[in-house]
């Protein structure tokens, strides 16, 4: 015991003075732009809300309505007694919304990824993944125990050789599968995916698509399309996957598909077997927030978002970012520390991103923008950021 403690403080001291230690600042109170966080109030420009559901009165009152009527527990997993009507009907709304046959929640976005790419993919199948994808695929892809290949970011021509190279070690005649892992808004840096070319380069491949839209559902296109659905490319995907947690405010995972691509996960599938389903009162409250995003009222904060990722580029003086993350890359750990420290310092909470959720000699601030910033809030952080000489 003391010696395996021991080992333990050993790394985390390690980490510390590589300025890459972690630890958990506890949340006093939040309004949806303002925290506090050890008796300071600060904006917040950290969290994923970006259109501030998740302190709707509606969806709260959902999710409370919802524990009402359905207890706290869902009390097993989905395939024993866990599905409720609350399941369903969302699953049935999740599909309209993203235009599939049919659609499958598990408890949050890492568990759908992490359930669904091992099940897809095995040995003598092929990975072809995009260098930033997200941990979350990159632990799917190597629990598959498929080959797996790794593109630079949105690199077109390295995708294509190596799907070329996978389909001549491979042929289609095989059965042997290739799939293709990318995020669609990417979720550290806020760039997109060239989604046209990625499809147009599945198909000639005779590959797979697994597009990840954490980021994009409820920012990009209209309602929860996502970029898939902005683009109408929807039904060329083959797995769309998304989370009910960042611009829907509530948690919980998905994957949207064919009728045959959800039994086939409900069957095989080990993070929504073996798991506990979501509270059904966690459902109803998705339901909620996805009716909201594809109401005129979601097209409003959409138009809100926008305005405050305009008004902020050109405070800036940047080009506007196609999502609602501003990466502002700084580099070292050190550098980012102090800049995170000098921000919090003014009242600005803005988290430290460093290795390992993004490569070495690239942490940065990571900003991100909800239609729920007043812009007084922008315009003040503008202003600190120029003040510390800091540009995107
Ligand atoms: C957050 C995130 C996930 C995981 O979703 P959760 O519901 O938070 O588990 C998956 N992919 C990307 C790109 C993400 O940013």
């Amino acid at each position: 015991m003391e010696g395996f403690n021991s080992q333990l403080q050993e790394h985390l001291s390690t980490l510390e003075q590589l300025g890459l230690l972690r630890s958990l600042r506890v949340v006093e109170e939040t309004d949806g732009t303002r925290i506090t966080i050890g008796g300071h109030k600060l904006i917040n420009f950290s969290s994923n809300d970006y259109l501030g559901l998740a302190s709707h009165p509606a969806i709260a009152a959902a999710m409370g309505e919802g524990a009402q009527r359905w207890g706290s527990g869902s009390t097993a997993s989905r395939l024993i007694s866990g599905t409720t009507a609350e399941h369903a009907a969302l699953e049935e709304e999740l599909a309209l919304a993203k235009g599939t046959e049919a659609a499958l929640v598990f408890s949050t976005g890492v568990a759908a990824a992490t359930g669904t790419i091992p099940a897809l993919v095995g040995k003598g199948d092929v990975i072809i993944m995009d260098k930033l994808a997200h941990a979350c695929l990159i632990d799917g892809a190597r629990a598959s125990e498929a080959t797996l290949r790794v593109y630079p970011h949105n690199d077109l021509e390295k995708l294509e050789s190596h799907l070329k190279w996978a389909r001549e070690k491979h042929p289609t005649s095989t059965g042997a599968r290739v799939m293709i892992l990318t995020e669609s808004v990417f979720s550290m840096d806020g760039d997109l995916a060239p989604l046209h070319e990625i499809v147009e380069l599945k198909e000639r491949y005779g590959a797979i698509l697994f597009l990840d839209e954490a980021h994009a559902v409820g920012v990009r296109g209209t309602g929860a399309q996502g970029l898939a659905g902005e683009l109408g490319l929807g039904g060329q995907i083959e797995i769309q996957m998304g989370t009910l947690g960042k611009a829907l405010g509530v948690s919980g995972g998905y994957i949207a598909g064919s009728r045959v691509l959800i039994d086939f996960l409900i069957n095989r599938a080990r993070s929504f077997v073996f798991s506990t389903a979501p509270s059904p009162a966690v459902a109803a409250a998705g339901r909620a927030s996805l009716r909201i995003v594809q109401s005129p009222e979601g097209e409003a904060l959409r138009v809100r978002l926008q305005e405050n990722l305009s008004l902020f580029a050109s405070e800036m003086k940047i080009a506007a970012s196609p999502s609602a993350i501003v990466p502002l890359i700084l580099g070292s750990e050190e550098r980012v520390l102090h800049e995170t420290a000098r921000l919090q310092n003014s009242g600005f909470f803005i988290p430290a991103i460093r290795y390992p959720t993004v490569p070495r000699n690239t942490a940065r601030l990571r900003i991100t923008l909800s239609s729920a910033h007043p812009q007084e809030q922008i315009l003040r952080l503008a202003v600190a950021l120029k003040d510390s000489g800091l540009r995107v």
